[in-house]
């Protein structure tokens, strides 16, 4: 009786132990990375299931699913999603080792139909969990050819103002840091690398900033998909990121991502790579404009 009631008692110890691991595990980093992989996977197999009437063309490092009447500019996104996969893989040694999902739309209203989020209704395109979704061109710019008739001149167009190279440096700071940051710093690098590689500006440099109203570094930071101009919250992100860059170079940059990608949380990343919090860089920042 009692060999059994310790034994008993042994076993719940072992589960509890089993259990207090377990939810130890799912709280660490090494937990995220276990269950980043489970989560592409998953949401793989129900996009995989919803695009089942879809066309799908394979290439390299990417899988494409599109309806019949995007069957030119499928082929022409392969190609573009390939030459900026390799930008990564070079840049900065990049190498997931699985197949990218990316999902077309023929127009916004089935865009918007699958996704829940009235953010969805204004994007051009979209990175989550692995997959990045693509609005077809056509329907956000006038200006683009036939794929059929003028396929050099539509991908060079997509190359230049299409999203994808916005939507595959999300996807390569997810799956590097496994999501370990906040949205306005993965906006403000995804803008950064575009701007780079592209000279392109998601946002209009033209206008000047309206400093009156510039959000504080708690409402970039706690709520960046809750302000109401969007517009503004982008910039303001993108360009407090380029100024730490241009003040510290890349590098420094790039030891704020390994920390994050050792799972350091992202303050503390910060506070380690530049020697001061978020916040007081973005009071630096903000001091440019006598603020
Ligand atoms: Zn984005």
């Amino acid at each position: 009786m009692n060999k059994k009631r310790t034994s008993l008692n042994r076993r719940s110890l072992f589960l509890l132990w089993v259990l207090a691991l377990a939810l130890f595990i799912g709280l660490t980093h090494r937990g995220m990375t276990l269950a980043q992989p489970m989560l592409y996977q998953g949401n793989l197999l129900f996009e995989s299931w919803r695009f089942r009437h879809a066309n799908t063309i394979k290439s390299e490092n990417t899988i494409i699913y599109y309806t019949s009447s995007q069957k030119n500019e499928a082929k022409l996104i392969a190609k573009e999603a390939e030459h900026v996969l390799r930008f990564f893989s070079k840049r900065y040694d990049f190498k997931p080792h699985r197949t990218l999902p990316i999902f077309l739309f023929p127009d916004r209203s089935s865009m918007a139909d699958h996704f829940a989020t009235t953010k969805s209704h204004k994007a051009n395109g979209i990175y989550t969990s692995g997959a990045v979704y693509l609005l077809n061109p056509a329907a956000w710019n006038n200006n683009f050819p036939s794929a059929i008739d003028q396929p050099k001149e539509w991908g060079k167009l997509f190359h230049e103002e299409g999203p994808l190279t916005h939507e595959i440096t999300h996807y390569y700071l997810d799956w590097t840091t496994a999501g370990n940051y906040p949205l306005w710093y993965t906006e403000a690098f995804a803008q950064w690398v575009e701007y780079t590689q592209l000279g392109f500006e998601l946002i209009s440099p033209t206008e000047p900033l309206p400093t009156e109203s510039l959000y504080t570094y708690d409402q970039l930071n706690n709520q960046f998909d809750e302000l109401p101009n969007q517009a503004l919250a982008y910039r303001q992100s993108f360009l407090f990121l380029r100024w730490m860059i241009h003040k510290y170079g890349e590098p420094h940059n790039q030891q704020l991502q390994d920390r994050l990608a050792k799972g350091t949380p992202f303050a503390t990343a910060w506070q380690k790579t530049y020697g001061e919090s978020p916040k007081q860089s973005y009071r630096k920042w903000l001091h440019q404009f006598d603020l």
